[in-house]
């Protein structure tokens, strides 16, 4: 039995850590020499580290806890089901109630004609599983010619072999031999980075008939889907100008390709609707979820699938699937964590509560020397760093630097809030009320005039010539 538990010293789990623990995104001999911080325990929006420190969670985990921590219904939901039947597999012409009950209860919140479900543990095999289907429908159709797919550059879509092709990370690329074949990346729709002179409206125009050029040099017979997050998270919290969707809509429209939305964040309620597909007004056939569906209470996700799609892949059998598909526990959970968000009204509060005080409370930083702007949607938010607003420049410093300093002033003032290179994110729990969004607004306020302030003293506050 472990004897490592909440009460040993900080530096002593640190050491241990470091020892035997390989950390996901890290480079982890740097992490060894500065230590891990340790989490022990969460309640509502606030995380404690084995130090004692109460830290305010802007990132709601890792974009997932939307109800928040602590809630003991959770825990309830999983005793009674692991009491009840902890496993049992839905292959083979079986089924369990967890996994025909959740089926059931989001599907019925999904748009119309989605009726179908496919499940996975995360969201990297719900997209693995997304290649496949695509694929196969194409082929089932008569026309397995259409496998190509297209995404994104900085789009993450997850970090397996296939999800980590479809996204766009250019240093996952790097790594293991991505993106694997027929999958191509057009540019994103980053206005504040790369919109040059172009209008807002104008730059998201322009980016999305990058879509169609690309489907033209590949040829339309060739291309199965276009897969995109309705906004990109990881990538920086890139809110696309309000032309980019219908024309991308037009252009799947026009030559018949799938869309798939990955839904992992925008899902469940962060844009203020059950999915972000409702607050862009798209209409996919496929959405990968995840994250928000069990508030990562548990490991769980899928891929919703629209009629049509499923209809055809139901005449043959789809040779794909994981042993925990459907997981009687994290359907469960997940089950619990719908009946909260329902019951409670989350989206209610998110769109007419939560998000316009977010909104209004980061408008207020705009001023600040630092910010280049400040774009919200719902309750996710980005603030781009720059020496100097109207050139929209960069830091001549390496990318990532100023970002950097700003991330570790909002730890030291007690608030998790992350970085994407020179970019400040926020993704906090959905349950945040006035109070706990004053807290982050002052928070970050705080971190951005030492982040000032220590920039200034370090002379990085040149722009790149
Ligand atoms: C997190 C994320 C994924 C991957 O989900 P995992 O559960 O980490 O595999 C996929 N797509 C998007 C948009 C994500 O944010």
């Amino acid at each position: 039995m472990s004897l490592i538990s909440n009460h040993m010293p900080t530096a002593e789990l640190q050491a241990l850590d470091a020892a035997h623990h390989m950390h996901p995104f890290t480079a982890n001999d740097t992490l060894a020499k500065r230590g891990a911080r340790v989490i022990t325990r969460a309640e509502g929006v606030y995380l404690t580290d084995s130090d004692g420190n109460q830290i305010l969670d802007g990132m709601a985990g890792l974009w997932c806890v939307n109800i928040g921590y602590g809630r003991h219904e959770m825990a309830e939901a999983a005793a009674r089901q692991m009491k009840e039947l902890p496993y049992y597999n839905t292959f083979f012409m079986t089924t369990h109630v967890p996994a025909i009950a959740l089926a059931q209860e989001v599907t019925a919140l999904a748009p119309d004609g989605m009726n179908q479900i496919f499940f996975a543990s995360s969201g990297s095999e719900a997209n693995d599983t997304n290649i496949r289907l695509v694929r196969t429908y194409w082929t089932e159709k008569g026309k397995p010619s259409k496998s190509h797919i297209i995404s994104r550059k900085n789009a993450y879509h997850g970090s397996s072999v296939g999800s980590g092709s479809l996204g766009g990370m250019a240093h996952m690329h790097a790594q293991g031999g991505l993106p694997i074949e027929g999958i191509h990346h057009i540019n994103q729709p980053d206005w504040w980075s790369e919109g040059g002179e172009m209008s807002r409206a104008d730059f998201g125009v322009a980016r999305a008939q990058e879509l169609e050029a690309k489907i033209l040099e590949l040829g339309e017979d060739n291309v199965a889907a276009f897969i995109a997050e309705p906004i990109q998270g990881a990538g920086g919290v890139i809110v696309p100008p309000e032309t980019y969707w219908p024309e991308i809509q037009r252009i799947c429209d026009k030559y018949e390709i799938l869309l798939i939305a990955d839904e992992v964040i925008c899902g469940f309620g962060r844009t203020g609707n059950w999915f972000g597909s409702e607050t862009m007004g798209i209409r996919p056939h496929i959405m990968t979820i995840a994250k928000g569906l069990s508030s990562g209470y548990q490991p769980i996700g899928g891929s919703i699938v629209c009629d049509a799609v499923a209809e055809v892949i139901g005449h043959t059998e789809f040779n794909h699937g994981y042993t925990y598909s459907g997981h009687p526990v994290a359907a469960a959970v997940a089950l619990e964590n719908l009946r909260i968000m329902k019951e409670e009204n989350m989206i209610e509060h998110v769109r007419n509560v939560a998000a316009p005080h977010l909104k209004a409370g980061l408008e207020t930083l705009a001023d600040h020397p630092l910010v280049g702007e400040v774009n919200v949607a719902g309750m996710m938010a980005s603030l781009p760093l720059t020496p100097h607003k109207e050139s929209r420049a960069t830091f001549a410093a390496d990318r990532g630097t100023i970002g950097m300093i700003c991330r570790d002033r909002c730890f030291a003032n007690n608030l998790v809030m992350r970085h994407v290179g020179d970019r400040m994110i926020v993704s906090p729990p959905l349950i945040m009320g006035r109070e706990d969004i004053d807290t982050l607004v002052s928070r970050a306020s705080k971190a951005l005039d030492e982040t000032y302030a220590e920039a200034k003293r370090q002379d990085l506050l040149k722009a790149a010539s």
